[in-house]
């Protein structure tokens, strides 16, 4: 079993999609692990998007993901960095995520695309000890 890092961004929650997102994450047969409602630092989505530091986008972004709360879960399962990518369908939800992926289905912009998942086992772990620095596993 595997577990991965999943963000509804602002985006998401202010359009009212964390039930959808979550039932979709059920009904794939994912589990939650960890779930909270909150408020994200600049220090906090700084350290989430490290790696996006230098694209011409970044402030944007940052500012974006500090602009209103989003729910952050640990999701676990079988494939679950895999799993949950699939469901949320490609970054650009109109050019590259499929209709009945969240992104495909609420999706027009890449910058509000609704939710965001771990990439690969080193970001589920550096994601996961970074928003959940209180879960050990
Ligand atoms: P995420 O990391 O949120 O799951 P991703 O892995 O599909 O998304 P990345 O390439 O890692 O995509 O980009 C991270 C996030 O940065 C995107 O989800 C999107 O919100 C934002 N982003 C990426 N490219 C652009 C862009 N060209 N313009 C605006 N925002 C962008």
């Amino acid at each position: 079993t595997e577990q991965t890092l999943v963000l509804i961004k602002p985006d998401g929650v202010q359009r009212g999609l964390v039930g959808d997102v979550i039932n979709r994450i059920e009904r794939k047969g994912l589990t939650l692990a960890a779930l909270e409602l909150r408020e994200v630092t600049v220090e906090l989505a700084s350290a989430h998007y490290a790696e996006h530091s230098e694209r011409p986008f970044f402030g944007d972004l940052l500012e974006f993901i500090t602009s209103a709360p989003v729910v952050a879960m640990v999701v676990e399962g079988d494939r679950a960095i895999a799993a949950f990518r699939q469901l949320a369908g490609g970054t650009d939800p109109v050019e590259k995520a499929a209709p009945g992926t969240i992104r495909g289905d609420f999706g027009l912009a890449t910058q509000f695309n609704i939710v965001h998942g771990s990439d690969s086992p080193e970001s589920a772990a550096r994601e996961i000890s970074l928003w959940f620095p209180s879960l050990n596993s």
